[in-house]
Parts: structure tokens; C-alpha cells; sequence
């Protein structure tokens, strides 16, 4: 019978334990043994809940206390100088100093850079690495948790980040290619393979993700290395686990390396499975990534059975084995924790363990195991009766979509014409000062939430906390003055939640967590249905919000893109067709709020980027139609309504085209952490429109001084217009406390007014 197995599991724990023992441990000194005996506890769940779901084999080492990226970086000893005398005191001390930074003594000690993990929403910490760099097997994490899986029983395969990946994800800090590194990494890589050979691993997963993404012929010669080296290691059989997409032109690169076996993901790549199987080596073992690690939902056994039918044909037993995707992690653990859910939706979704159930189901009718073939038979049932539930389709929504014309997503005029009519129509001095949108969620805001939540507190004592938390903000601002004013957004506490929440086509978890990096977890939405808006969703908020004020008030939404982007997203239609619904629903409420008086509205699209497909080739076609949806949200408002947009990242040199071609009036981006350096891509593009670059970085709870600011303003002086020039911070300021946020504002006004000066003289 084919072998059912997984690359990965989630972490964190269904009650989020490995969050609540890390936390423990960092800010209440809580013992190691008390951390270690959770991971402990938390590891032997997850094994044991694989294996009576259905898993035949169960990976180890999978699980980490913060990264695993981080945990190869440490196993062989690539430790940057700063935190070797921390390590060598404590290796977990110096483990965490890694990862979140290390104060001691007056010395700070910065931790890793911390990125996008490809194109999810987890996020590992970047290994630093430096020509001459030398490794060593510096730990037993893999080799012990090995034994302890089997202590319990279970057959187990180690998985390792595989080295050429590693190498790929690390950044060198003096320029040099962390490809030159391999041949000093393999002899520990090999090292490692022996131990765990000698221990019994008949098998072991090195990941090697980069395999779905574009290489250069130095890439293609560090695989070829790379595997001669440590297939000859006297290891364990090795599965080259790629994934995340298509192996594409890699493909015959993969399959020519000397390994054992190949793990492909046909869940976001079905269309490579012929071409593997015409070349796949008749020696070799090929992991079908069957189901989707990536989302909540049902595979559709009306489209798998078939496919995997073919590939057990040609395959047989021994060869095929099954397993999701890519590694769970990215998914939650345990659809029936969902107790709320309507059946009717929690029919069609499937978390970790779901998925693990379905792939036995999958591998008992390839047995041909008749009971098996009926539950997978009466899950296709399911799933065609889902297409018909009320909500699914949305008519009025489809009709607005067909209707959709390269108009909708156009404005009145050109930009030159609208900010003629804007500077009339808001009267704004030279370098106009606002904010991102956020302030300060306070302790008070958060234990009235939390208590409406609890249905503790009424909706009317609720809104009148809120309200006045929204007087308090609008005084503020008016006070230290501010030019354009926001409402401060008390009412959220998730930028994406909140519009969730009211928009038809959602529905929200209670134990859905993912982990984001860390202990830190999301918990996103899930999005079944049409997307249509109901009602006005900000209206309320901005319009009282104005009536306090003469001062132009900012209406605050987010955009399109960033709603579908840190969503689980329905796998039966498009994703494009999905933001196209939200789009149009935004587009809604901004039209709302322009009736309303609202006359400068912002959406916000920190996702955009991150939505960019891991190849090349395929940007242009994500950009066209993310810049679309945002231009549908932001279209046909009248000229002199002002659409803001804000992005949280610094990284705008690839993408500027798309990020110009968004026709925004205004763009408030992050520049300060890299000096205003970013500019660079606005200058050489000749970005007509107007920009705030974040003149503060407010991630970090110190109160910049003026000259900073000043330093920063003038830099950004010598390469804009200076009647393109916004003065704003980095990004909204929920995290940060009145404390710091008053003086950081108070100063950056006095800034844009000294500089103002400057100018009018
Ligand atoms: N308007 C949001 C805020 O100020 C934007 C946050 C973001 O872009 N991440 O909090
Ligand atoms: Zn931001």
C-alpha cells in the first residue's frame, strides 16, 4: 500500500501552548525544563495525532522553538561573532538573542533580520554568513528528537533544511555569494547524515524549497554538488522535498540528482505530474504532494482519485507515496475544535489533521479498499452540494463582476488635473503633515473590546468608549497640529478582521492559528462565499470623526489585495475573481464615505508585495491585476476626493511600475529604517504623484529626535519635489503607547513647519 506521510506539522499547539511556555520563559524567567517539557509534550501530541490520523511515517525535527531556519544556522554553528559569548553561557540564551535581540549592560545586541518565508505569511529569521565562514556540527536537535520518536514508537524521518536552500535564505554580510560557502557547509551536513544513519533513520527529507524558484546556472552547480556529496555520505536514503510550486525549469535538475526519492506539490502544480512521471528515475520514490498544505479546504476527490490512480499505475505501491503539499505548518491543526462553525461550512474545510485523514482515505482506495472509496465518494457529494448553498454564489455579485469594464477601474482625470482641484478644495500647506491612521490602543480600549466581546459591556457603553477615544485622538491632533486627521481606528483591533467581519463570504475561527514567526500567531479569515458589503462599514466612525473637525479628515481602508492576501481563500474560483468581489465592495464604501464629506480616503495595501508569485514570469500578470483591484476600490470618485495608499516595506525598486501604475494621489511608504535610501526607485521612475516617506521608525518604542526627522526630510528635499513631499511616520501607531507617540508627532509637526519655512523663504 502507498505510504502516507507529511513534510512538517504545525507548532504552536492547538491552545497555542509552545506560545504560552515561550512567553513564559521570556518574560516571567519561567524555568528551561518547563519550556523543554512542553516542546516535549507538545512534540509526542502532534507525532501520536499524525500517526492515528493515518500517517505511516511521521517527519521529526520539524519542530522548533522559534525557526527552523534559525535552528540550522545554530546546529552548524553559523552563530555570528556578536552573540558567541551570550552562547557560550547559555545556548538557549544566546538562541533567543538570535532571534529577538539581547540587551545587556547598556549593549544591544540586534538580532536577525527576520523575511517572508517564499510566499507565505510565516516569517524566518535570515541567517548571516561571511566570506570564509567556517561550520561545524555544532548540536544533536535532530538526532535527538529522532530518538525520541522513536522512543514512542513512531517510524520516523528526520528533515533538514537542505543545504543549498539554507545557503540560498542566508544573506552574507560582506557581499559574497553564500554559494561559495557549500563546500565548507557539506562535511557537517554529511556528518550529521552518518549519525543519524548510525541511529537508525532509514530515511531523511532535506527541504530544498528553492527548487521552485528561478535559478542561475551557479544554483543549478551547487545541487549538482551539493547531493553528489552527501548521496556518497553514508546516510540515510534521501527524499528531496521541493515545494511551493512548480520545479519548472529545475525539474531536470532535480530529478538527475543522486537521490532516493522526490517530493513534488501537485496541489499548487498538478499540471507538472506527467512530466515528472516521464522522467522520474525508475529507481526512484515519488512523494505526491496530494493535498494542499496551503489552505482549510476538502481536496475534490473527483479530480485526485484520478490523478493519483494514474500515477499508483504507473508507480506502484512501493514507489508512490503520499502526503500533503508542503510541511502543515502553514495551515491550523483541528477542524473539529471549530465547534461553532455551521456544518455546512465545516464540511467542506479540512485543518492538519483533516488533511492527514484524507491521504489515508486516498491510499486505502488506491489499496483498493471499498469502504475508503465511499468516503471519499460522499465527500465529492459534499463538496457539489457546497457549490450550491446559498452565499456561495453571490447573483447580484457575479452580475457586477460581468458587468466589470476597463472604466470601473478608472478615475475622473489625470493626476494633474485632480491635484489642481485637491489643493484647492483642501487648502493644505507645503509638506503636509498626517499619520498612518492608527493610535494607540490602550489598555482600556483593549479590556472594553474584550468585554463587549464577552458580551460584559453593552454596544451603547461600547460605542461611547470608542467615541470618545476617537474625541480624545481628534483633539490631539488638532492640538499639536496636524494637518490632514484620522480617526485612529479604536474600533479595530485587526486591520483585516475588522472588514471581515462585515463583509458577506467570511467566516472567522475560534482555533485557527498560524504561526507567523515566533510566538507569534495569526488567526485568519477564511473567505467561502461571494464577497458583497451589507452595509457601510467605516461610514459610521469617519463622518462622527469629521464632525468634531474643520480639518480634512482621512477615511481608513484596507485594500483589496491585503484582505485577500492574509486570508485563506476559496479554491473554486480565481483568486484574481476574489479580489475583484472584494474591490467592489470597497469600491462601495468609498463612494460612501465621499457622500458622507469624507474628501481624503486611504487604502491601505500593505500586502501588495508580498503577493508577488516566488517567479518572475509570473509577476506581471499578479501586478495587473492587484494594481486593477486596487484602482476598482479607488475609481470614479470625483477629482477632488484624494485616495491615500500605504505600504509597509521599503523594497519598491522591482515594483514601481505597478506601484505608479496604482495612480494613488498620495503614497505613505516605510523609508526610514533604510535612510530614505528607497527613494532611489521613486527618483529614477520619476514618480509624479505625491509621496510620505515615513520620517520615523515607529517599530521601535524611542522617540526619534527632530534632527533625525530633519535629516531624513531634507534627504527625501534633495530628490523630490517639494510639493510632492508628505511628512508622516512609518506606519500606524496601535503598538506604540501615548507616551512616545505624542513627543515623535509634536516633533515631526515642528519639523514640517521649520521646513516649511525653509521653502516659503
Ligand atoms: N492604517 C493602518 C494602521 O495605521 C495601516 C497598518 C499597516 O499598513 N500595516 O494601523
Ligand atoms: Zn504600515
Amino acid at each position: 500500500m502507498s505510504l502516507v506521510t507529511h513534510l512538517g506539522f504545525p507548532r504552536i499547539g492547538l491552545k497555542r501552548e509552545l506560545k504560552r511556555a515561550l512567553e513564559a520563559h521570556w518574560r516571567d524567567n519561567a524555568p528551561v525544563d518547563a519550556l523543554h517539557e512542553a516542546a516535549r509534550k507538545l512534540r509526542a501530541r502532534h507525532w501520536r495525532l499524525a500517526r492515528d490520523a493515518g500517517a505511516d511515517v511521521v517527519p521529526c525535527n520539524d519542530f522548533s522553538l522559534y525557526d527552523h531556519v534559525l535552528d540550522t544556522a545554530v546546529l552548524f554553528d553559523a552563530i555570528p561573532d556578536r552573540y558567541r559569548p551570550l552562547f557560550e553561557r547559555s545556548e538557549l540564551d544566546g538562541y533567543f538573542a538570535m532571534a529577538r535581540g539581547h540587551r545587556e549592560g547598556g549593549h544591544d545586541l540586534h538580532a536577525l533580520e527576520m523575511t517572508k518565508w517564499f510566499d507565505t505569511n510565516y516569517h524566518y529569521l535570515v541567517p548571516e554568513l561571511h566570506a570564509g565562514q567556517r561550520f561545524a556540527l555544532a548540536g544533536d536537535k535532530p538526532l535527538a528528537e529522532f530518538r525520541e520518536a522513536q522512543a514512542l514508537g513512531h517510524r520516523a524521518r528526520p528533515v533538514l533544511l537542505g543545504p543549498v536552500s539554507f545557503l540560498r535564505l542566508s544573506k552574507s554580510v560582506d557581499g559574497s555569494n553564500p554559494l561559495d560557502l557549500l563546500d565548507a557547509l557539506l562535511p557537517a551536513y554529511a556528518g550529521l547524515l552518518r549519525q543519524l544513519a548510525e541511529a537508525g533513520a532509514d530515511w531523511v527529507q532535506l527541504d530544498e524549497p528553492c527548487l521552485a524558484l528561478d535559478q542561475d546556472a551557479g544554483g543549478h552547480a551547487a545541487y549538482r554538488k551539493a547531493y553528489a556529496g552527501l548521496s556518497g555520505a553514508g546516510g540515510p536514503q534521501i527524499l528531496l522535498a521541493s515545494y511551493f510550486g512548480a520545479l519548472g525549469d529545475n525539474l531536470a535538475l532535480a530529478v538527475g540528482l543522486p537521490v532516493h526519492g522526490l517530493h513534488v506539490d501537485l496541489a499548487r502544480a498538478p499540471h507538472q505530474l506527467d512530466a515528472v512521471l516521464d522522467v522520474l528515475p525508475t529507481d526512484r520514490v515519488l512523494s505526491a504532494g496530494a493535498v494542499d498544505g496551503r489552505n482549510v479546504w476538502r481536496s475534490r476527490p473527483d479530480k485526485l482519485l484520478p490523478l493519483l490512480r494514474k500515477v499508483h499505475a504507473r508507480l506502484g505501491d512501493e514507489r508512490l507515496w503520499l502526503a500533503p503539499s508542503c510541511s502543515l505548518l502553514h495551515v491550523p491543526i483541528d477542524l473539529d475544535a471549530e465547534v461553532a462553525l455551521p456544518p455546512e461550512r465545516r464540511a467542506s474545510m479540512a485543518f492538519a489533521k483533516q488533511k492527514l485523514e484524507e491521504l489515508r482515505a486516498y491510499a486505502d482506495a488506491l489499496a483498493g479498499h471499498a469502504a475508503a472509496e465511499a468516503v471519499l465518494h460522499a465527500q465529492q457529494a459534499v463538496l457539489d452540494g457546497q457549490a450550491q448553498q446559498a452565499g456561495v454564489r453571490n447573483p447580484a455579485v457575479r452580475a457586477r463582476l460581468d458587468a466589470l469594464s476597463p472604466q470601473t477601474a478608472l478615475r475622473r482625470s489625470a493626476y494633474a488635473t485632480r491635484r489642481i482641484l485637491q489643493a484647492e478644495v483642501l487648502g493644505l500647506p507645503p509638506l503636509p503633515t498626517t499619520t498612518i491612521g492608527s493610535f494607540p490602543q490602550t489598555d482600556d480600549l483593549r479590556r472594553a473590546r474584550a468585554a463587549h466581546r464577552a458580551g460584559k459591556l453593552s454596544d451603547a457603553a461600547y460605542q461611547a468608549t470608542l467615541e470618545a477615544e476617537v474625541e480624545r485622538v481628534v483633539r490631539f491632533q488638532e492640538a499639536i497640529g496636524l494637518d490632514v486627521l484620522v480617526h485612529g481606528e479604536a474600533e479595530r483591533n485587526d486591520m483585516v478582521e475588522y472588514f471581515g467581519e462585515q463583509l458577506d463570504g467570511y467566516l472567522f475561527t475560534r482555533h485557527g492559528w498560524v504561526q507567523s514567526y515566533g510566538s507569534r500567531c495569526v488567526k485568519p479569515p477564511v473567505i467561502w462565499g461571494d464577497v458583497a458589503r451589507p452595509a457601510p462599514m467605516t461610514v459610521r466612525w469617519s463622518t462622527y470623526a469629521q464632525s468634531l473637525t474643520t480639518r480634512p479628515m482621512k477615511g481608513m481602508l484596507t485594500g483589496p489585495v491585503t484582505l485577500l492576501q492574509w486570508s485563506f481563500v476559496r479554491d473554486d474560483l480565481p483568486r484574481e475573481t476574489v479580489c475583484r468581489q472584494i474591490a467592489l465592495a470597497l469600491r462601495d464604501e468609498v463612494h460612501d464615505l465621499e457622500a458622507a464629506g469624507i474628501g481624503v480616503i486611504q487604502i491601505d495595501e500593505p500586502a501588495l508585495r508580498e503577493g508577488l508569485p516566488l517567479r518572475r514570469a509570473d509577476w506581471p500578470a499578479y501586478l495587473a491585476w492587484a494594481v486593477e483591484c486596487f484602482r476598482i476600490a479607488a475609481g470614479g470618485v470625483r477629482d477632488a476626493t484624494q485616495i491615500h495608499t500605504h505600504m509597509c516595506y521599503s523594497e519598491f525598486n522591482d515594483i514601481i511600475e505597478a506601484v505608479a501604475a496604482m495612480d494613488a494621489d498620495v503614497i505613505s511608504i516605510e523609508t526610514s529604517r533604510s535612510r530614505m535610501q528607497l527613494l532611489d526607485a521613486f527618483v529614477r521612475f520619476r514618480y509624479p504623484n505625491g509621496i510620505g516617506p515615513g520620517v520615523y521608525d515607529i517599530h521601535s518604542p524611542c522617540v526619534p529626535t527632530q534632527d533625525e526627522m530633519l535629516a531624513l526630510l531634507r534627504r527625501a528635499l534633495d530628490v523630490l519635489d517639494a510639493g510632492q513631499l508628505w511628512v508622516n511616520p512609518d506606519c500606524g501607531l496601535k503598538t506604540r503607547s501615548w507616551k512616545e507617540t505624542e513627543p515623535a508627532l509634536r516633533g515631526m509637526v515642528a519639523c514640517a513647519r521649520q521646513l516649511r519655512a525653509g521653502i516659503a523663504a
